[in-house]
């Protein structure tokens, strides 16, 4: 996984019994990590292409395990949702998001759209609604400054159910963005169906551009589809000034990846606000 840094903890025993200890061990950590506070969630920027300024951020989950540091959410999010843990982790994630979403207005901040990721199990938790309702009220985001982001491959599962569940969502007037999409089976005529506001595409096309003939030619595609549904289409794992522009040039609307920013705490985001104001 080229996501993790230096001294984030990855499975590598190629001992599978070793494997299923260590899974063991770090499932009985991910129980007590929730109540010994070793959640936090790091804030990574999106670009608008035509103004340059940040257009929204999105808040992802890192665990900071007492002996083997900083643990990837590729890692842990796998078990949390095997384990029926990433119900009240998820919780826990959508508080954090509001909470300081509000604190950074309270700052003084120009408001911004703030992201948060959602499971499968998640997704389809007959509490969802209500979670997001009380984390709206509790922190006192307004719903249009929460965007909840779901893969094409969840809503596939069931879309009758799916549907139900995004028009619900949109009803708390909380924005719907579709993560990795390009990767799942999802045609225009699948997804003009969902109550979704957002495309986002997959890092996976993004990543050999501009040298990649069919790559460009599918995220040009999706750019040009996003349109026609009058939705925002934002590419994902931009890290090249290459990238940038040949996205600007295809009129997409957003980027989002290191070329712009990394994921960062709360702090250095309100320092790179303040450089990069809000649009
Ligand atoms: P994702 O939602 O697709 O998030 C994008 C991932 O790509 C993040 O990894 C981000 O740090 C990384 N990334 C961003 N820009 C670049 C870039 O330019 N190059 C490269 N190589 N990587 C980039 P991260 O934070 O490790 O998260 C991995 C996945 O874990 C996320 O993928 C998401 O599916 C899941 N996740 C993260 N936070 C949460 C959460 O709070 N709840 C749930 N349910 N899932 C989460
Ligand atoms: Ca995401
Ligand atoms: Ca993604
Ligand atoms: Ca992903």
């Amino acid at each position: 996984a080229k996501e993790e840094g230096k001294n984030n903890y990855q499975f590598y025993s190629p001992d599978l019994k070793v494997r299923s200890l260590e899974r063991l061990m770090l499932e009985n950590n991910l129980r007590k990590a929730l109540e010994r506070h070793e959640f936090f969630l790091h804030y990574q920027a999106k670009r608008n292409l035509k103004t340059g300024k940040i257009a929204g951020v999105e808040a992802l989950v890192r665990w900071q395990h007492p002996e083997l540091g900083t643990i990837s959410p590729a890692h842990f999010i796998p078990l949390a949702e095997e384990t029926g843990l990433i119900v009240h982790l998820g919780r826990w994630v959508l508080r954090a998001a509001c909470t300081q979403g509000v604190i950074w207005q309270q700052q003084g901040l120009p408001p911004i759209c703030i992201a948060v990721n959602l499971s499968a199990r998640q997704f389809f938790d007959d509490n969802l609604i209500n979670d997001i309702a009380n984390a709206l009220r509790e922190s006192g985001l307004a719903p249009e400054l929460l965007e909840m982001e779901i893969t094409e491959g969840m809503i596939m599962q069931d879309a009758e159910r799916a549907i139900r569940i995004l028009t619900g969502i949109k009803a708390l007037g909380v924005r719907l963005a579709i993560d990795d999409f390009g990767v799942g089976y999802s045609s225009l005529a699948h997804i003009k169906r969902f109550p979704i506001d957002t495309l986002k595409v997959d890092s996976s096309f993004i990543r050999d551009i501009p040298a990649n003939r069919e790559d460009r030619a599918i995220t040009e595609a999706i750019i040009a589809m996003g349109k026609t549904l009058s939705l925002t289409v934002i590419a994902e794992g931009v890290e090249t000034q290459e990238q940038e522009n040949f996205l600007r040039d295809s009129a997409c609307d957003q980027t989002q990846g290191y070329y712009f920013s990394k994921p960062v705490s709360p702090e250095e985001f309100t320092r790179f606000m303040l450089a990069h104001m809000v649009e």
